[in-house]
This record gives C-alpha cells, sequence and structure tokens, in this order.
C-alpha cells in the first residue's frame, strides 16, 4: 500500500488558520496585538526571502511585523542594542534574530541576549534548558512542525522508536527532546553513528536532519513506519531547462515512499509549518506575557 503524504502545506494552513483566531480573540477580548520583530543582518539572498516570507505571514494573521535590517558591518555593540529595545518594548512579544549573523558576530551571544520569554525561535540557552527538563518552553519552530505532524498523524507517539538522523542544536537536539517528552524511545545518530542502516531500519518514526540530498533509501526503513524529512537541498535539474533547479530532501523519496507507512513530500512537507509554528510560539509568546491562556496545540 502507497504511504499516506502528511501534507504539510494544509496543515500550516490550518494553523495559520487557529492563529489568526487565537489573534483576533486577543484583539477583542483583551485590545493586545500580538507583535513580532524579525532582525537580518546583511544581504544574504535566502535569509531575504525567508525574512520576507515571515513578515508576510505575520501580517496575514493579524500580528504586527516589524522588521530591522542592519547592515553587515553591523557591530556587535549595535546589534545588541536593538535587541535591548525589542526586548524593552511591550509591544514585541516575539524576536526572531535571521540566522545565519555575518561572521563577525558571535551567534551563541546575541541569542543569549534575547529576552528568553520572547526567544520565539527557542534557541536561548534558557529554553533550550527548560526543553531538556520536561519544562514550559519555547520550542523550536522546525521541530515543533515536525511534532505537531507526528500527532496529527498517529494521535499518539507514546511507546515508538524512533530514530533522529541529524544532531544540531536547531532541528535534531531538541527533535530528540521532543520525541522523548512524548515517550517516544530515542536514538540520535550522526556522521560518526555505526550501521546508520540497521539503526533506521528498527525504527518506527524516522526523521532525517541532515543536509545531504536523498541520504536515505527506502530499503533502510521498516515497513510502515512515519518518515519525517526535513531535509531541503537544491540539486541542477536540467531537464527542466538550462539553469533550473529542484528542491529535494534527505530522503530518496520514492524508495521510501514506496515503503513507509506516511512521509512527508519536499517542499510541502516540514518546510511549511516552520513558520506556521512560528507565528504560534509569538501567540504563545503574547499571552504568557499577558497571563492568559494559551491556544491549545500549537505548542509541545
Ligand atoms: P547541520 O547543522 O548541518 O547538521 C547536520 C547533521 O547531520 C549533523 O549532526 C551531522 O553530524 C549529521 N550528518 C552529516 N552527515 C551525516 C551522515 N552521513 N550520516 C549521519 N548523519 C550525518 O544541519 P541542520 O541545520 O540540522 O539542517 C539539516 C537539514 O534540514 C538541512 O537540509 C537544512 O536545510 C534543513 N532544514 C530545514 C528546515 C525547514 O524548515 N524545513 C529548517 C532547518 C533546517 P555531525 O554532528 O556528526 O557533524
Amino acid at each position: 500500500m502507497p504511504a499516506t503524504i502528511i501534507d504539510g502545506k494544509a496543515f500550516a494552513a490550518k494553523v495559520r488558520a487557529q492563529v489568526a483566531d487565537h489573534v483576533t480573540r486577543l484583539k477583542d477580548a483583551h485590545g493586545i496585538t500580538p507583535g513580532l520583530a524579525v532582525v537580518l543582518v546583511g544581504e544574504d539572498p535566502a535569509s531575504q526571502v525567508y525574512v520576507r516570507s515571515k513578515g508576510k505571514q505575520t501580517v496575514e494573521v493579524g500580528m504586527k511585523s516589524v522588521e530591522h535590517k542592519l547592515d553587515a558591518e553591523t557591530s556587535e555593540a549595535d546589534l545588541l542594542a536593538v535587541i535591548d529595545q525589542l526586548n524593552n518594548d511591550p509591544e514585541i512579544h516575539g524576536i526572531l534574530v535571521q540566522l545565519p549573523l555575518p561572521k563577525h558576530l558571535d551567534e551563541d551571544l546575541v541569542i543569549n541576549s534575547i529576552a528568553p520569554e520572547k526567544d520565539v525561535d527557542g534557541f536561548h540557552i534558557s529554553n533550550v534548558g527548560l526543553l531538556g527538563t520536561g519544562q514550559k518552553s519555547m520550542v523550536p519552530c522546525t521541530p515543533l512542525g515536525c511534532l505537531m505532524m507526528l500527532r496529527d498523524h498517529h494521535g499518539s507517539i507514546s511507546g515508538m522508536d524512533a530514530v533522529v538522523i541529524g544532531r544540531s542544536n536547531i532541528v535534531g537536539k531538541p527533535m530528540a527532546q521532543l520525541l522523548l517528552g512524548d515517550s517516544c524511545t530515542v536514538t540520535i545518530a550522526h556522521s560518526r553513528t555505526k550501521d546508520l542502516a540497521e539503526l533506521v531500519r528498527r525504527a518506527d518514526i524516522v526523521v532525517a536532519a541532515v543536509g545531504r540530498p536523498q541520504m536515505v533509501p527506502g530499503d533502510w526503513i521498516k515497513p510502515g513506519a512515519t518518515v519525517i524529512d526535513v531535509g531541503i537541498n537544491r540539486l541542477d535539474a536540467p531537464e527542466r531547462g538550462e539553469g533550473k533547479t529542484r528542491l529535494v530532501g534527505d530522503v530518496d523519496y520514492d524508495s521510501c515512499a514506496a515503503v513507509a507507512g506516511a512521509i512527508t513530500p519536499v517542499p510541502g512537507g516540514v518546510g511549511p509549518m516552520t513558520i506556521a509554528c512560528l507565528l504560534a510560539n509569538t501567540v504563545t509568546a503574547c499571552c504568557r506575557a499577558n497571563g492568559l491562556d494559551e491556544p491549545e496545540g500549537l505548542t509541545a
């Protein structure tokens, strides 16, 4: 039987609608508009596209969107001053500093200067610690999106064997924490893992966050397993015309879909969920800042 395709695009639209609904309620009942500030340093083209898309979707769900575009040569002191101003702005509930930062800026220092309760990316050391100890935190958007799709597809994932391939701070590690939080038995694999194929073959849930195009073949997948493909890799696609490219994930979609029970496509799987979860985190942060009930189902 062919795998169920987990439609991240449709799911993200549902999450955005839930966020928009909650924003309306916050405005009507409390006169509060959630605000998200995005800080971009430099002119990295991919980052500019992400920031534009984030700003557009923020406005579409009725929230206030603020963008700070800083010169690539901005000093650390000037960047920290912008963050300090946003930390103290009562109309801003979420702050995101677009990564990567230019080399002369200390990424850890910058991220850890964001007020943890406004850290909607969930990368501040306090939020990492809170997530690791099972306490209420801001949860990184991409793994949160993966968790939402897994919960939606399975109901409960308690007791399932999960393998996360990749141990980055932004995807692999928080993903593993979230799966553990939902009572999966979790293995984290990385570039030094021995016999990755055998590990993956035992998994009921495989999350691939590696950054290597189509690395996971279908014969690594346990029949019926759920495959969540976080990877976004651009390949040349001369068959589409000169200079054209196409996006592929970290799993070989066709061979994995032939064996898996469910799979996320690339594009249209995890990707759209990431910004939707950023909006969800901003509403959650706004509710927490105002001592109001959080929307249900929009956080871990
Ligand atoms: P990263 O920081 O480069 O981490 C990659 C991880 O993969 C590392 O832990 C690395 O192991 C591991 N790895 C590399 N080669 C491996 C191999 N042969 N076998 C097993 N593990 C291997 O990447 P990331 O930031 O987590 O991103 C991963 C992918 O997700 C990328 O394609 C990225 O574009 C995509 N992504 C997508 C979204 C989205 O919104 N959909 C968001 C973020 C990232 P070591 O630690 O041992 O080096």
